[in-house]
């Protein structure tokens, strides 16, 4: 039997016993009344001396008692000494977690709605130079680099920002928010003035190595030209080695060439003009087309019939650096002319879609494998087939592609099908518009 039930048990036999005495003393009333008023008194004090035990928190022992208040004060006992429990672990798990966070080498600053500094762990305190008194303030207030306060208004995290440490200008920090929950962010910065370093001799030695080479390639390139033309034909081997040795020194230039146009791409500051891109597209085109032209066997005939269609719909210009567009440009219809039949026509096309201005070169060449096209515009990237084919090129026209735009706030999209062509689209934002 439950608790509650005896009590009733108890409660109703009392009431009987209460009767049959009354019923022969002709007491009835007076003693059920009494019997009531001591039942309520009873719950009455018990339920004084429960309220006293739970204001002081019930974090002493119950005191004594029987019956079903003994089972109430048992189950809140019960309650309050688990949840003691849990907040005993969790207090402890927050203790771990912020000592994990602590001895982090990154610095991470957990932000607000308001991007208010709420946390901070001690990297975060050192390369920022925050205080414990900093706590609730903007952090806009606090590190005020203009690429920062550009970066976090922007709303756009998928890419890290690359600052100098507030306190330390030697310290280079790539800073990225992560967003969490409703309006939280988390700010974390990591050092990478090694990784800046590295980067910037490789640089260097690019740019030097370069450099160096072009003024032995001159002299070779000079020699070899006065030999050429020195050369009688009495020799067949001599003339294919001469032959040979200008093809190698030539495609040696355009690899310095190349090598130093990007090197110039990462470390220049680029010239920005109002650039009339019909009249550089249509520039290009027949530049390309005269040393296609001359290249060309047709030409022996001379009628080269244009490979090049050029569909000029919009008349727009962009802010930008000319050179760079024009090596860009030319980049791209030259891989379009050289990766594909020569009796095939190349489509380009300047126009405006919708918010972007778009240049669309199309072939209908050999194509690019699906997995090959992510991989196209890394530096010496060459399909495995223009290799053993010994297709001219360096393997870095693409990459000049992709630096060029990335300066130019454009993207370049491409799209290929293995043995129907190739369609490689610039995409430059609206904000590029000039007049
Ligand atoms: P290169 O042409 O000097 O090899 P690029 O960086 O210009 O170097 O191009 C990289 C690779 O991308 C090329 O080797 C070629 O395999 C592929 N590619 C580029 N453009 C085209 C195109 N229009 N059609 C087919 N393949 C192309």
């Amino acid at each position: 039997m439950r608790l509650w039930q005896k009590e009733l048990v108890t409660g109703l036999l009392l009431f009987l016993a209460v009767s049959i005495v009354g019923g022969m003393t002709g007491l009835f009333i007076p003693l059920v009344l009494a019997l009531t008023l001591g039942t309520l008194m009873r719950q009455l004090y018990q339920i004084n001396r429960f309220e006293k035990w739970i204001r002081t928190g019930g974090r002493t022992k119950y005191p004594k008692t029987t019956g079903v208040w003994e089972e109430i004060y048992y189950h809140v006992y019960r309650i309050k000494k688990n949840e003691k429990k849990r907040k005993k672990k969790l207090g402890k798990m927050i203790d771990q977690f912020r000592q994990s966070t602590e001895a982090l080498p990154d610095a991470a600053v957990v932000l607000g709605t308001n991007d208010e500094i709420e946390w901070a762990n001690k990297a975060a305190r050192e390369v920022f130079g925050l205080q414990q008194s900093d706590k609730g303030q903007r952090i806009l207030n606090l590190i005020r680099f203009p690429e920062f306060i550009r970066y976090l208004k922007s709303g756009n995290f998928n890419e890290a920002v690359i600052l100098p440490s507030p306190v330390n200008h030697r310290i280079t920090l790539a800073v990225r928010i992560i967003t969490y929950g409703a309006g939280l962010r988390l700010l974390l910065a990591q050092d990478v003035t090694q990784l800046k370093k590295m980067e910037r001799m490789r640089k260097d030695f690019v740019a030097n190595v370069s450099h160096e080479l072009r003024t032995p390639l001159t002299v070779l390139k000079g020699y070899l030209e006065t030999l050429q033309d020195m050369d009688d034909g009495q020799s067949p081997l001599l003339t294919t080695s001469f032959q040979q040795m200008q093809g190698q020194t030539e495609r040696m230039q355009h690899l310095v060439d190349d090598l130093l146009l990007l090197t110039r791409l990462e470390t220049h500051q680029k010239k920005t003009e109002c650039i009339n891109v019909p009249a550089l597209l249509s520039q290009i085109c027949k530049e390309v087309e005269t040393i296609q032209s001359k290249t060309s066997d047709l030409s022996a005939v001379g009628n080269l019939p244009g490979r090049i269609e050029l569909s000029l719909e919009s008349d727009v210009n962009i802010m930008g650096d000319e050179q760079e567009l024009r090596s860009a440009f030319t980049n791209l219809l030259d891989n379009a002319l050289k990766y594909s039949p020569d009796d095939s026509v190349v489509k380009m096309r300047w126009y405006r879609s919708s918010d972007t201005i778009m240049l669309d070169i199309e072939d209908h060449g050999e194509g690019i494998a699906t997995a090959d096209i992510p991989r196209v515009t890394e530096r010496f990237y060459r399909s495995e087939a223009k290799r053993v084919k010994k297709v001219g090129g360096t393997g870095l026209g693409l990459a000049i592609v992709k630096h060029v735009l990335m300066r130019h706030d454009a993207t370049l999209n491409i799209s290929s099908e293995l043995g129907k062509g190739s369609l490689f689209s610039c995409r430059f934002p609206v904000k590029r518009v000039c007049h």
